[in-house]
């Protein structure tokens, strides 16, 4: 008999009410209840209160959840849906065979941020050279990235893995949007890499849980620490429940989504140079949207520098969800495909999103993505 390690609390709050349905994209895609968070919630019951089996068919439907967290915000009854779907998949990870050793070394890999670099190198190297093909998806990867450097002690620019091995030119114009409040900006030492966000995501607690310590130890002191990745943003925050220490608390305390921190800040940002000639469509992470709930932020820190278009979809997750486009691509394709229909709606040429496997996932379909400071930083030196 499997016990699943999640709070028989939580776990009794779900009243089946079903307001939560329309809110989840994998419901949405395949109409099935099995794929909805109440049908989840209801063979997780199953599992932990009648001892029914875990069979290859309740692991499906969990690993089939893009953990958007969508289902939390509609749900009346406050179900912590995002805990339950950690807790079964830490019971899944350790328990069962569900995390196999190909996708455990993958995560691993993000861990060992020398090699990660190494590996982009040799990747965007062989995309060069047409060696990989375009189903997985990928972005082009720049062979060679900007060199950050440090500035000031005002506020910690946390820099992350993936995001810093294929997309370090975001961090570069974030480093210049905040500089242009006269923040001096410090950056992350060693160990400053992967927050662990995909190992929780994936049942790999005790994993995060040591790249938690790493991060914590890698941004000592006092100075708030700002986050470009919604998801690893959320992450950060998330530490004080990950580890349960008062350390944790406290460095949990000084995480803000970097738009978060320049909304209040933005009297001293400089006005544009020149506003952005064409209308932006402003795509909501899930991670800031439905987690963070710092969504409007973006809005705020975006207005004076752009004409924003919005989405008429309520927020529905594009089908990013970190590895999880990797894991399921005709799935994630199929939740992308209404995000693409929502945006074509809006008219807009370029889609602002913060979090780098949102803008990595919808540019894999052809869309113009950036993050939301790299147009500010655009409209701050346009000549
Ligand atoms: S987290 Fe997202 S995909 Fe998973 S059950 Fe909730 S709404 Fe559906
Ligand atoms: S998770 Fe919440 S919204 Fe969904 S069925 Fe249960 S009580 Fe209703």
């Amino acid at each position: 008999m499997t016990h699943l390690q999640v709070d028989e609390d939580e776990l009794a709050a779900c009243v089946a009410c079903g307001l939560c349905l329309p809110h989840c994209p994998t419901y949405r895609v395949t109409g099935l209840e099995s794929a909805s968070p109440r049908g989840r919630i209801a063979a997780m019951r199953a599992v932990q209160w009648k001892g029914a089996d875990v069979t290859g068919s309740f692991t499906e439907f969990m690993d089939l959840c893009v953990q958007c967290r969508a289902c939390e915000v509609a749900c009346p009854s406050s179900v912590p849906f995002g805990r339950l779907m950690e807790g079964t998949r830490h019971t899944l990870a350790a328990q069962t065979r569900y995390q196999p050793w190909w996708r455990r070394l993958g995560y691993r890999a993000l861990g060992r941020h020398r090699l990660l670099l190494a590996g982009s190198t040799g990747l965007a190297a062989a995309q060069r050279l047409h060696l990989v093909p375009k189903r997985f998806g990928l972005p082009p990867l720049p062979l060679r990235q900007p060199k950050l450097h440090a500035s000031g002690t005002d506020v910690w620019l946390f820099t992350g893995c993936v995001m810093d091995a294929w997309m370090r030119s975001t961090h570069a114009a974030v480093q210049r949007v905040l500089e242009a409040t006269g923040a001096g900006v410090a950056l992350p030492g060693a160990g400053g890499d992967c927050c662990g966000a995909l190992h929780t995501h994936a049942g790999l607690t005790d994993k995060a849980r040591a790249l938690a310590q790493r991060v914590m130890a890698s941004m000592p002191g006092d100075a708030p620490i700002v986050v470009d990745s919604a998801g690893c943003g959320a992450a950060l925050k998330d530490y004080a429940h990950l580890l349960g220490t008062p350390e944790a608390a406290t460095f949990a305390a000084r995480v803000f989504d970097v738009h978060e921190w320049l909304a209040t800040r933005m009297e001293r940002l400089p006005p544009p140079a020149r506003r952005l000639p064409y209308p932006i469509a402003i795509q909501d992470p899930c991670h800031l949207r439905h987690v963070q709930k710092a969504h409007q932020h973006v809005r705020t820190v975006l207005a004076p520098y752009a004409d924003l278009r919005e989405l008429d979809d309520d927020g529905l997750c594009c089908g990013a969800g970190g590895a999880y486009a990797t894991m399921h691509p005709d799935m994630a394709a199929d939740i992308r495909a209404r995000k693409l229909a929502a945006i074509a709606r809006s008219g807009a040429p370029v889609v602002a999103s913060a979090n780098p496997g949102c803008a990595m996932h919808l540019a894999a379909a052809g869309l113009i993505v950036k993050h939301p400071l790299e147009l500010v930083d655009e409209a701050l030196h346009a000549r």
